[in-house]
């Protein structure tokens, strides 16, 4: 087909005549597939992809021999296109979308993603369109710029045009990072930050790093630093924190939450220039926050809390409205039970009464009138019987010394060991409160969702669609993630939203626990692709973006049709 052709018949008709544009064009270092065409002006853009051969693009093999190097490799033509795009002079005007070019562009973290995809013989990049229109006339001489003018030229400035040096640095920091997190798994570390890091960031909302000149470099106390060598480059020092239980102490303001979130961020890689790039943390490691007012579907929470006033069952406990502490509790169990071996917890965003009751308080209200079981008491057993380990920021209570492995205090943005200090202290100033956890954790109980609980119908259609970063519409139901912290991109929580509709489809029967069901989705994921989970696929599944296991279970667990089998 000949677009032009095409554009100049349709000039000025009314917006549905765009429709005779879906097929494949040939450009001169291109294919381009225009596999959907909006309805109007105002709806979600056209989806097309720009198909160009390996060799057009100089693209080694070298560069694809293996899982991570694809993944890196994608991550840098995504951002390579995004940069051209956001570089276009000519974005037209006119009504609703009318000249929007986009790619699903990366954000700090490197991620899979669908925006681009490589095989032995081409690169396929995924764009979303917006065909220009005045008001509901089609503007075909914008329409034939933007996509005979604009998006050659995007294409030539970005992947015509590789830096094979670039591409090489990106493709080692994602091997070294990979190497980081094999060493910690192989010498019983759960994190590792470098000597040189910058862990704030420019304000809370943004993901950029604080620029250097006002930001206090990380270094490592000397009794933590460890020394990890690397596929490419020097070694790196840092500071690493051993399987067990870590505190983070200091004072108000000195940066104890800024290192914590560091952590929490370290499950994910982060590009060159992010400042956390040598962050990184096992992949298992969840934030686990307060939530009142989550729901909660059969979660046992009763190793925390039990002995609810009249008689509420806890080994089962559901709440359409949880408090503080019974949604803390939940939180862990759900991360337990989904496969966590490393909890992160914050005294900020954490109930108190769920993180201490001190010896007065013991005193005054009896073990038999108070439900909750602190997790002081239950820290230890957690790890020694299940292997889970707690880094947890606590600026307010000692008494958390005597469970302690290690402690670090933060002092002008500076960690320091004081794990002797607080021992002795915690010798001299004998806490007087008694142990509560009994000798056992307790189990964590393992759920089965019913089917049904993922059924994505609303009335004779289907909704399934996530709204940006935070929800997820499905069916009748909504799942809120606002508090689920290491829910990084919006595309993968497109990616959640798909994830439930292919348990709806093949992966859901009413006997499979929910973490066999994980097992099975990521199984899926791993043997045919992230593609694999769109309805696109094939065509046009452009926008997803590889989410964890952790938070797909977290919108399960926050899904208000969810119900678990009794
Ligand atoms: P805390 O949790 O100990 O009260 P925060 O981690 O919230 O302290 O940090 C307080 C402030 O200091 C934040 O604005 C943060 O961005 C900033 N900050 C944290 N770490 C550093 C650092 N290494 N260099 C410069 N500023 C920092
Ligand atoms: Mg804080």
């Amino acid at each position: 087909m000949n677009m032009e052709t095409v554009l100049q018949r349709i000039d000025g008709k009314g917006y549905k005549a765009y429709q005779d544009l879906v097929g494949t064009y040939t450009f001169e270092q291109f294919t381009l597939h225009i596999d959907y065409v909006q309805p109007d002006p105002f709806a979600n853009p056209s989806r097309m992809r720009v198909i160009i051969p390996r060799c057009a693009a100089n693209i080694l093999p070298e560069w694809t021999d293996s899982a991570v190097r694809r993944t890196a490799l994608t991550d840098f033509l995504a951002r390579q296109v995004a940069a051209a795009l956001a570089g276009r002079r000519s974005k037209g005007g006119g009504s609703g979308k009318s000249g929007l070019l986009e790619i699903d562009a990366p954000g700090q973290e490197v991620l899979l993603r669908t925006a681009v995809a490589i095989d032995e013989e081409s690169i396929d990049i995924r764009l979303s369109a917006g065909l220009p229109a005045a008001g509901r006339r089609i503007l075909a001489r914008q329409a034939q710029r933007m996509l005979g003018d604009d998006l050659p030229a995007v294409i030539r400035q970005s992947v015509g045009n590789l830096n094979p040096r670039l591409v090489e640095e990106h493709l080692q920091l994602a091997e070294n990072q990979q190497a980081i997190r094999e060493h910690l798994r192989d010498h019983g570390l759960i994190c590792f930050v470098n000597n040189g890091a910058i862990l704030p960031r420019v304000s809370g909302v943004s993901n950029r790093p604080l620029p250097a000149d006002r930001a206090v470099l990380f270094k490592s106390p000397p009794e933590m630093e460890v020394t990890i060598s690397l596929p490419h480059g020097q070694p790196l020092c840092g500071m690493g924190i051993k399987a067990g239980i870590t505190l983070i102490a200091g004072g108000g303001y000195h940066g104890k939450s800024t290192l914590l979130a560091a952590i929490e961020r370290g499950v994910y890689n982060h590009v060159a220039g992010d400042g956390r790039e040598y962050v990184i943390s096992d992949e298992t490691a969840c934030k686990i926050r307060a939530e009142d007012g989550r729901r909660v579907e059969k979660v046992n929470i009763s190793p925390f809390i039990a002995n609810l006033p009249l008689g509420k069952d806890t080994t089962e406990f559901s709440s359409e409205d949880a408090s503080g502490s019974t949604s803390q509790a939940a939180n862990i169990m759900e991360m337990l039970e989904a496969g966590s071996r490393v909890l992160l917890m914050d005294e900020d965003t954490s109930a108190t009464n769920f993180l201490i009751r001190d010896a007065r308080m013991q005193s005054l209200v009896a073990k038999d009138k108070e439900p909750i079981t602190p997790f002081i008491d239950k820290v230890r057993l957690l790890y020694e019987q299940k292997g889970v380990s707690t880094i947890m920021v606590l600026g307010g209570s000692g008494d958390y010394f005597d469970v302690a492995d290690r402690v670090i205090m933060m002092d002008e943005y500076r960690p320091l060991d004081v794990t002797d200090q607080a021992q002795k202290v915690a010798a001299q100033i004998p806490c007087r409160r008694n142990a509560e956890g009994g000798s056992d954790f307790g189990e964590v109980t393992a759920r089965i969702p019913a089917k049904h609980s993922f059924q994505p119908r609303r009335g004779n259609k289907e909704k399934v669609e996530a709204k940006g970063l935070h929800t997820i519409l499905y069916g009748t139901a909504r799942s809120e993630l606002a508090f689920v912290e290491q829910l990084v991109d919006a595309s993968q929580t497109r990616s959640i939203a798909r994830a439930l509709k292919t348990l709806a489809e093949r992966l859901a029967d009413d006997q499979t626990p929910l973490s066999t069901l994980l097992d099975n989705l990521y199984a899926v994921i791993e043997q045919d692709g992230l593609e694999a989970i769109s309805p696109y696929r094939g065509k046009h599944p452009g926008d997803l973006a590889l989410p964890r296991r952790f938070e797909v279970a977290a919108a399960i667990n926050r899904l208000q049709s969810l119900k678990i089998k009794a």
